[in-house]
């Protein structure tokens, strides 16, 4: 390169630089107040359940099996919603519990439960049995990570692929070191990159050698039927792969209908084997006399049956869907020659997840605040907080209307431009 042409692209550079700032400074100047942080269903999807506030109505209180839903009891919840989402869950009603709202809470109750009395393969209380460490496919969901972190269970990061994570690495971890007693797993549109889990990993998960006898997976599918496409993805049934295996007990599954009717006012299920079942009644007993029944009757009457299931989604994606098309577009115009950053096209789910030049997450995420775009903290994916490659920026467009999503989506990459530019100039 003659010594003029470098100037003259020096010059260049500096001419973009001057444009991407610029564009940074005009975007703030709006003063704009968006925000992409969590995966709230917006209040047009609630609307979509709004039947469910009236409903079961004064007269509607005898469930099947003449239960007074008004009164005590029913500890595994209404036979009529068991089977309302048996399908959903992939295991028979009998082996289907229906729980008060947040399926976080289940999932926190069982860690603490294996803790302070042992699952129902356990010797002893995990917390009796010395340092007790859960395996972390990353990037991955935040709040499954601070249960860990309340409760002392040493985390490790395992790689996330695009068909789940990471099996050679997880198998080695889990047949090595018996202090390991369990795995996150979101196997479907996974939080946040959207990922799917393969039969082929399914299956190894179910068949893996574990040095723990108690070991548990933790299938969280939160988004079991939340498609962003006509594809409505399917994965293999992780209770049947364990069962098939020789591993009846291993897997708790959790879902909820916090993103199918009302993120507050939901469903929490979990399903697994006959043992586990009967383990997490007789764990619960103490705890509550039974459910909110009149909840779950409103939630039978509303939904009836798996087809009201698939066609309240269908809504809820009309809804949905536009505003990560639109998140996907912009990122498409603006992004796509940016060298180091790419993100996901989820199937389905609540998020895109953003990946950006190593140490640049955090600047992004600062000068996205700067100008009024509120977005997931750095690290958030991360056990403990810490993205020890400061990369991945989770994006959850499904609270704000379009046009916010839309202008929040610029901003985001105004961001990264001018983030990308000024790691270059160091
Ligand atoms: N699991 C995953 C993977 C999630 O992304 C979320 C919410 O964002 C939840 C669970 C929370 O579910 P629930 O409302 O049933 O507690």
């Amino acid at each position: 390169m003659t010594t003029e042409v470098a100037q003259a692209g020096v010059a260049e550079s500096g001419v973009a630089a001057e444009t991407i700032r610029a564009g940074y400074e005009a975007f703030k100047a709006r003063g704009l107040k968006l925000n992409l942080t969590r995966g709230k269903p917006a209040p047009a999807q609630l609307d979509l359940s709004a039947e469910l506030l009236a409903l079961p109505g004064a007269a509607d209180y005898m469930a099947e099996g003449v239960t007074d839903i008004r009164n005590y009891g029913g500890l595994q919840g209404l036979a009529e919603a068991r089977r309302l989402f048996a399908g959903l869950m992939g295991a028979p009603a009998e082996q289907v519990i229906v729980a008060n709202n947040a399926s976080l809470a289940l999932m926190h109750d069982t860690v603490v439960y294996a803790l302070l009395k042992g699952t129902c393969d356990s010797e002893k209380p995990w917390s009796q049995q010395g340092e007790i460490a859960f395996l972390c496919p990353v990037p991955g969901y935040d709040r499954h990570f601070r249960i860990c972190e309340d409760y002392g269970i040493r985390m490790i990061p395992v790689a996330m692929n695009a068909d789940g994570p990471d099996m050679d690495e997880v198998e080695r971890l889990a047949a090595g070191d018996a202090s390991i007693r369990g795995i996150w797993c979101v196997p479907k549109y996974s939080n946040p990159t959207g990922a799917v889990y393969s039969d082929a990993v399914v299956e190894r998960l179910a068949g893996m050698k574990t040095a723990a006898a108690d070991f548990r997976i933790y299938w969280d599918n939160a988004y079991a039927v939340h498609h962003l496409t006509e594809e409505k993805v399917e994965i293999a049934n992780i209770l049947e792969a364990c069962a098939r295996q020789g591993h009846a007990n291993r897997a708790y599954v959790f879902a909820s209908t916090s993103k199918i009717t009302l993120a507050g006012s939901g469903l929490a299920l979990f399903a697994s084997s006959k043992d586990n079942v009967k383990w997490l009644t007789a764990r619960m007993t103490p705890r509550t006399i039974g459910p909110d029944k009149v909840n779950q009757l409103r939630h039978v009457r509303f939904l009836k049956d798996e087809a009201g299931i698939t066609a309240l989604m269908e809504r809820q994606r009309a809804l949905i869907a536009p505003k990560f098309e639109k998140v996907l577009e912009i990122f498409d115009e603006k992004l796509s020659d940016v060298a180091g950053v790419s993100w996901t096209r989820p199937k389905g789910g609540y998020f895109i997840s953003l990946d950006v030049p190593p140490g640049c997450a955090k600047r992004v995420i600062e000068l996205a605040k700067a100008a009024g775009v509120e977005l997931t903290p750095a690290g958030a994916t991360h056990p403990l907080g810490k993205d020890p490659e400061d990369r991945t920026i989770r994006i959850a467009p499904s609270f704000p209307e379009l046009e916010e999503v839309a202008l929040a989506a610029e901003g985001v990459a105004v961001c990264v431009k001018l983030t990308v530019e000024e790691k270059g100039q160091q």
